[in-house]
């Protein structure tokens, strides 16, 4: 199958839904990942038939057996992005069409059969169409899609399974930040990385967060709420966060995020901010920062801003550092102003109050 092809849904309605006072309930309050809609998307995949079965139907539990290959060998990708609720009652997404690009170059490298990338379009439009309700109407909130895909033969050697099982599910979310934007502190981890050359790490796979949560917990022990990476060679540059790309704004106005070199996920944010970032008339370069530069390039007073950035949280600054040594600010230690004006400017485009130059809104509703 390439890139155009697609299948027709059947759709099967949830006999029982949340009734409709009790998805407001819900709604008003929904945090992060905990509450989910009525139905899911379920297409599976066999070798020598291609994709079948698409599916909407009602969320619930998958049987599976013990020896389901994903189980013990891990051989899984996801996304995830968001439905915005528009002014007009309507739900569009960002960006999906890059989400479904990079949903099959991270199964490419995890040798999993690809979604074909219109197949991973219209899964999402049939599940909002059928789950539309549960699109936030609060201007803050919004609906998190999760597509992931994971092996789901029955064999127990080592080799690419023949047969997938591709689905999505929905959650919807409130505002990242409770009471406004606040800087995030940042652990840098000395002991562990996140992805070597050659590995896995510029794919989207549970793998690299299961191998990233040691780190993060340390983070948190360091009363940070985030973990940095740095390369695994030389330990000496700056990758990114364990879920979030990360940028620095200089004090003649230019911008810098890592290049991707294989071993950093090329986050959809990541580019639209780059982009941005140009639009805006900063000079943008994605070259190589090291921490010892961070820290030089913060107590110089050079560095102005940082801040990471990935769909969840959409920007977030960066306003302290810490590694076992000790910590410093950069900047203030406050959100700085070009932060959050390219925050602002994403989140409005993401969400039609603002012109949109580049195409990234993608109307379903
Ligand atoms: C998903 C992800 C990002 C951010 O990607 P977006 O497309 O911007 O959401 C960054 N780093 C890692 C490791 C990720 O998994």
């Amino acid at each position: 199958m390439n890139g155009g092809e697609t299948l027709d849904f059947e759709i099967r309605r949830n006999p029982q839904p949340v009734a409709a006072a009790e998805r407001s309930a819900l709604l008003a309050n929904p945090g992060f990942g905990r509450i989910f809609t009525d139905h899911m998307v379920t297409v599976r995949y066999a070798e020598g038939k291609g994709w079948y079965d698409a599916r909407v139907e009602p969320r619930g539990p998958i049987a599976m057996d013990p020896a389901t290959a994903v189980l013990h060998y891990a051989q899984e990708i996801f996304e995830g992005l968001k439905a915005y609720r528009t002014a007009d009652g309507g739900v569009s997404m960002f960006r999906p069409e890059a989400n479904a690009a990079r949903f099959r170059s991270s199964a490419q490298r995890l040798a999993m059969a690809p979604v074909p990338e219109r197949l991973f379009i219209d899964s999402l439009e049939a599940l909002i169409r059928v789950d539309r309700d549960w699109v936030p109407t609060d201007p803050e909130g919004s609906l998190y899609l999760r597509p992931f895909q994971y092996a789901s033969e029955v064999f127990l050697g080592v080799k690419p399974s023949s047969e997938y099982l591709f689905l999505i599910i929905a959650s919807p979310v409130g505002s990242y930040f409770k009471g406004g934007v606040q800087p995030v502190k940042v652990w840098v981890s000395r002991d562990y990385t996140r992805a070597a050359p050659g590995g896995t790490g510029a794919a989207k796979c549970g793998g690299n967060y299961a191998a990233s949560l040691v780190a993060q917990a340390e983070a948190m022990e360091h009363g940070c709420d985030q973990v940095v990476f740095l390369d695994a060679v030389e330990r000496k540059y700056v990758e990114e966060l364990g879920g979030m790309n990360v940028f620095y704004v200089f004090d003649d106005g230019s911008i810098t995020t890592p290049p991707l070199t294989g071993s950093i996920l090329p986050g959809i944010t990541r580019e639209s901010v780059l982009r941005l970032a140009a639009d805006r008339g900063h000079a943008v370069r994605e070259e190589q920062y090291s921490y010892e530069q961070w820290r030089a390039d913060a107590a110089s007073g050079r560095l102005r801003e940082a801040f990471a950035c990935g769909t969840a949280a959409v920007v977030t600054p960066i306003g302290t550092v810490r590694d076992g040594d000790g910590e410093f600010t950069v900047g203030s230690g406050e959100a700085g102003e070009a932060t959050m004006a390219l925050r602002e400017q994403l989140v409005a485009i993401q969400r039609g109050t603002a012109p949109d130059p580049h195409g990234w809104v993608h109307r379903v509703l």
